[in-house]
């Protein structure tokens, strides 16, 4: 993840954004400001309305009320190429002609954005696709289709780029691959919005997360901002000498939150306030301790949290 300076223009600016199709609202009443150079992941479960809300940053719909502003306009209504080559779009499922190869496809889309060839021949590269460029698509795995789609999104060197479930059906070492592109074009300054079902992957990755539940946003903010929000208890696993941790549990005193205990170990539990209290407590016992580990809560915990209809 990119680290940002306080503070950078923003590129995303939405008020009160709602989106409706006959009587269903699947966008309602949405909020958001974006900065340059942030990667912002959205989540929620299937149908919460993470691709609408993309689409209508993208100007592919619009909206039914509120303002949505994408780099000073909004796209829904400017359709010049200009503008669309600032934008860069990884559908969810990409569909390219099977019998064209990945160079030609490429080169389509290139034309639509106004961009060189010699771009493309670049972008191939960049995503491992420059040896099998001149195959048919219809001989392309799955990873080498998404490659494909995320090297059309990256056409024309676009400010804003909008990836829609980017890792589906990649295998690990592509995932990690396709991460690593993303991070490069950040560092060049890229702005990202990226949804995803993968909490595990994208929890190290995003400067934000907006949480999405029925069109609505449940949250939205830093992964220690939701963990402030969420409250969960921080885990600390306590390593001791053989036969040492009853002892320990007993000078730390009756009121910590024992999880588990072990002959070498203490699982505890704290809240994020009694967190440094807690570990100045352990690191008094001195020798007896041999280690410590403390463990956030994970952002699948905090989403699971957001996602309960019985919280309070
Ligand atoms: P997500 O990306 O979170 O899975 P979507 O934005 O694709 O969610 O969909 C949100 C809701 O909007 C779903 O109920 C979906 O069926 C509905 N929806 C999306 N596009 C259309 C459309 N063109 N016409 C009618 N309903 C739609």
């Amino acid at each position: 993840m990119v680290e940002l300076d306080a503070v950078n223009p923003e590129v995303i600016s939405l008020q009160s954004v709602s989106k409706q199709y006959g009587n269903e609202t699947v966008v309602s009443n949405v909020d958001l400001n974006v900065q340059a150079g942030e990667c912002v992941v959205l989540v929620g479960h299937n149908g919460a309305g993470k691709t609408t809300l993309m689409k209508l940053m993208l100007g592919l719909t619009r909206a039914s009320s509120g303002t949505v502003e994408v780099l000073g306009g909004n796209p829904a209504f400017n359709a010049s190429v200009a503008l669309h080559k600032t934008l860069g779009y990884l559908p969810e499922s990409v569909a390219f002609y099977e019998a064209m190869t990945g160079r030609e496809v490429l080169s389509f889309y290139a034309r639509l954005k106004a961009v060189s060839n010699a771009d493309c021949e670049k972008l191939l590269e960049l995503v491992g696709l420059a040896d099998a460029s001149k195959r048919r698509v219809g001989t392309y795995s799955k990873g080498m289709r998404q490659r494909l789609g995320l090297a059309q999104a990256m056409l024309g060197e676009p400010q804003l780029l909008f990836l829609d479930e980017p890792t589906t059906g990649l295998d690990p070492i592509l995932r990690q691959h396709f991460y690593q592109l993303i991070d490069d074009l950040h560092k060049e300054g890229a702005t990202s919005i990226i949804s995803s079902h993968a909490l595990n992957e994208v929890e190290a990755r995003a400067n934000r997360f907006i949480i999405m539940k029925a069109g609505i946003v449940v949250a939205c903010g830093t992964l220690g901002e939701l963990y402030q929000l969420a409250a969960l208890p921080v885990r600390l696993k306590v390593s001791v000498s053989p036969g040492e941790a009853n002892n320990v549990a007993q000078r730390l005193g009756s009121d910590i939150n024992i999880d588990r205990i072990s002959n070498q170990s203490l699982n505890l539990n704290c809240s994020n306030k009694e967190k440094m209290p807690l570990i100045r407590r352990i690191t008094e016992l001195g020798d007896s301790i041999s280690d410590l580990q403390i463990s956030p809560p994970r952002l699948d915990e905090v989403y699971s949290y957001f996602m309960s209809d019985d919280r309070s």
